[in-house]
């Protein structure tokens, strides 16, 4: 597995590889990789020739200096987990610099009302950052193919927009959401939890089933009360939002009409640790 760390040296691997008639797959991360990562190189592998990974946190889409701060950062066991998958061709690891010559700015996008929606409204600023970086990521690696968990459901649908507006070749493939055996969505910042935490997470996802199971049953205005009930029972969770959307617009419906998709979307802070999941309702 290749380790690509400047910006001159991606663009001349993807350019020898692109004059060979390679495809490229290519899936962005902060780092702190798990399997869940791993199932976006393994979907990648499928369908292309090379795959490229890159690691950088990101420092403009967090709204919250302290949650960069305590961003789980951890290279080399990072390298250690993508050579042992064997998914992956080459890794970029770019500074600051290479992504943002001119200064930690971002652009200001627009994606048709999706980035005022859910994480939009709390984490203020968040998808200019994260545009902003995707944006030039794909700049330089060039991609045919790029790769996005669902688990950031809205991020995915945000990259869409944006691969449509600034690279309409490159295809962009939303992967499934890679889970704890207790059903707790594998996040990075899962590290940060204890052992207690970490068990009484799983509550998240039993309460996605749960609502999956009142879906069509119980009333929009019920349920949400339902779920606001379940959370205030928890000493050591704090609901941030839960909103039930439109799979489309992402905008939260307060009634489910016949033929619209619909999908639950949650936050809860366990400690002081932010976790995001979401399930498609059937
Ligand atoms: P991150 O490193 O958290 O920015 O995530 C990088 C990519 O991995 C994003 O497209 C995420 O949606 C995806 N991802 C993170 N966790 C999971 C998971 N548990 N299952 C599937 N994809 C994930």
């Amino acid at each position: 597995m290749r380790i690509i760390k400047r910006k001159k040296d991606i663009e001349a691997f993807v350019e020898r590889n692109k004059e060979m008639g390679l495809k490229i797959g290519f899936a962005p991360t902060m780092g702190a990789l798990h399997a869940g990562h791993i199932s976006l190189y393994a979907a990648a592998r499928k369908e292309n020739d090379l795959v490229i990974s890159s690691i950088f946190v990101n420092p403009t889409q967090f709204n919250n200096p302290e949650d960069l701060e305590k961003y789980p950062r951890d290279v080399e066991s990072d390298l250690q987990l993508l050579r042992e998958s064997g998914f992956v061709d080459a890794v970029y690891l770019p500074e600051i610099a290479d992504l943002y010559p001119e200064g930690l700015a971002t652009k200001n996008y627009d994606f048709g009302g999706l980035e005022n929606e859910m994480e939009g409204k709390f984490r203020p600023g968040h998808f200019n950052g994260v545009g902003t970086v995707v944006e030039e990521l794909f700049r330089q690696v060039k991609p045919d193919n790029a790769y996005f968990g669902d688990k950031d459901y809205q991020q995915l649908a945000i990259v869409k927009k944006l691969a449509a507006q600034v690279n309409p070749q490159i295809s962009i493939h939303g992967v499934g959401i890679h889970r704890e055996e207790n059903g707790l969505a594998m996040s990075s910042r899962n590290q940060r939890l204890t052992a207690d935490q970490r068990a009484a997470a799983k509550l998240i996802f039993e309460t996605l089933n749960k609502v999956n199971d009142w879906f069509r049953i119980i009333t929009v205005p019920e349920i949400n009360r339902r779920v606001k009930a379940i959370f205030d029972a928890e000493k050591d969770m704090q609901l941030e939002y839960f909103e039930i959307a439109d799979e489309e617009t992402l905008q939260q419906t307060d009634f489910f009409y016949k033929d619209r998709s619909y999908r639950a979307f949650l936050v809860v802070f366990v400690g002081d640790v932010r976790l995001i999941d979401n399930l498609h309702l059937d």
